[in-house]
């Protein structure tokens, strides 16, 4: 059935592992008797006919579309590792950021569950990973830590990775000379999760977690004053309540503001954090937020600081971007950038990304380094 407000149901989507195997080996197994069409669109329209199609998706490779509502958690393929359930949009970030062997080591700032951490082993196996190069998976949530661990290692990829479980990316020095030789970075923080759909929670103040976990959120790393929401009441006030049990009653749209401010402040940290990194010339930033001031802004904010000038950090172009995301239509709004500020010093839009109405929407962002 088509929802009036989220059009028809969303595809499943399945990246193919290129680790453990390729799009022809999961078309002759866990796709045999699908039917191939050419469109995203056809398969969303086979939701209520029962028919199972699939269809090669034209912007991430080795990504399938698949008939909406088919299970593929009981597969083999799934259980080995073969295919990712990870959706379109959470493919952006690893694909823009463009992993090469002259890369040295890549950092995943924020990586749990590990979808997109995963997604960069793949696509560097591909083109064949450099003597010593390595993916440092940073997670500072211990209990998600575990969760990463296991999906790198279901993944195959535990041999190319290394996991800090409980480490926190702000914390890290960049200069120090276990980093001397990292050339990109995936920034992929937490975020309001506002741009999540196809879920039956709410995604309000719960981590993004591609691949269907339901964690509840922990943002208090992202909330200077902690402050909780604890109930809806009436339903256009919010009762906040901070680590002293203080409640605070607000306006719901008041209490929203006072999250995206304190998100989108963590944010700027990660991104102004990562763009100090001395021999880092690419940065991926993205959220699965729909909020300006989540996306646009912040890539604009850090466009504007000192580090960023100094560095010569500009935004990738249309034509330096990978095959596919070039031919991509959307690139960010410029109407959510302040006034005059929709042009950055090297003359790149400011407000480029990559929004995805698929099952997930994101915002990806990718930043080069001028040399
Ligand atoms: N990239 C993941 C994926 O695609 O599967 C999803 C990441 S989720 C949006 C954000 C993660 O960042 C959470 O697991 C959170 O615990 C972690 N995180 C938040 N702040 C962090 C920090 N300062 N350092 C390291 N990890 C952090």
């Amino acid at each position: 059935a088509v929802d009036a407000q989220l059009g028809p149901p969303h595809p499943r989507w399945i990246r193919v592992n290129t680790l453990k195997s390729t799009v022809d080996e999961q078309l002759d197994t866990t796709f045999k008797g699908f039917e191939m069409v050419a469109t995203v669109e056809e398969v969303m329209a086979s939701a209520s006919t029962g028919k199972r199609l699939i269809c090669l998706d034209a912007t991430i490779p080795n990504l399938i579309a698949a008939s909406p509502g088919i299970d593929f958690t009981k597969t083999e393929a799934y259980k080995a590792g073969a295919i990712i359930l990870q959706d379109k949009a959470s493919c952006f970030p690893a694909y823009l950021l463009d992993p090469r062997p002259e890369h040295g080591d890549i950092i995943d700032a924020c990586s749990a569950p590990g979808n997109k951490t995963t997604h960069l082993a793949g696509i560097l196996h591909e083109r064949g990973f450099a003597e010593g190069q390595r993916i440092l998976a940073f997670e500072k949530d211990k209990q998600r830590a575990k969760t990463l661990e296991k999906m790198v290692r279901t993944a195959g990829s535990d041999k190319v990775t290394v996991i800090r479980p409980g480490a926190d990316f702000l914390k890290t020095d960049p200069n120090a000379p276990e980093f001397r030789s990292v050339g990109a970075l995936l920034l992929d923080p937490s975020c309001s999760g506002s741009g999540i759909v196809g879920r039956d929670d709410t995604p309000e103040f719960h981590l993004p977690s591609p691949g269907g976990s339901r964690s509840p959120a922990s943002v208090n790393d992202a909330n200077p004053k902690n402050l909780k929401r604890k109930r809806e009441s009436p339903p256009t006030q919010t009762v906040l309540v901070d680590d002293d049990g203080k409640e605070t009653i607000v306006s719901s749209e008041q209490a929203l503001q006072t999250r995206l401010e304190a998100l989108a402040s963590f944010q700027l940290k990660i991104l102004l954090h990562a763009f100090a990194f001395p021999a880092a010339t690419r940065v991926t930033y993205s959220t699965c937020s729909t909020h300006a001031a989540e996306n646009e802004r912040v890539v604009a904010a850090a466009l504007r600081s000192d580090v960023a000038r100094q560095r010569g950090w500009r935004l990738l172009r249309r034509d330096e971007q990978p095959r596919g995301l070039r031919e991509w239509p959307v690139r960010g709004d410029p109407a959510a950038l302040p006034p005059d500020e929709d042009e950055n010093e090297n003359g790149a839009g400011a407000g480029a990304g990559a929004g995805y109405g698929g099952s997930r929407e994101a915002l990806a962002e990718a930043c080069v380094r001028a040399d």
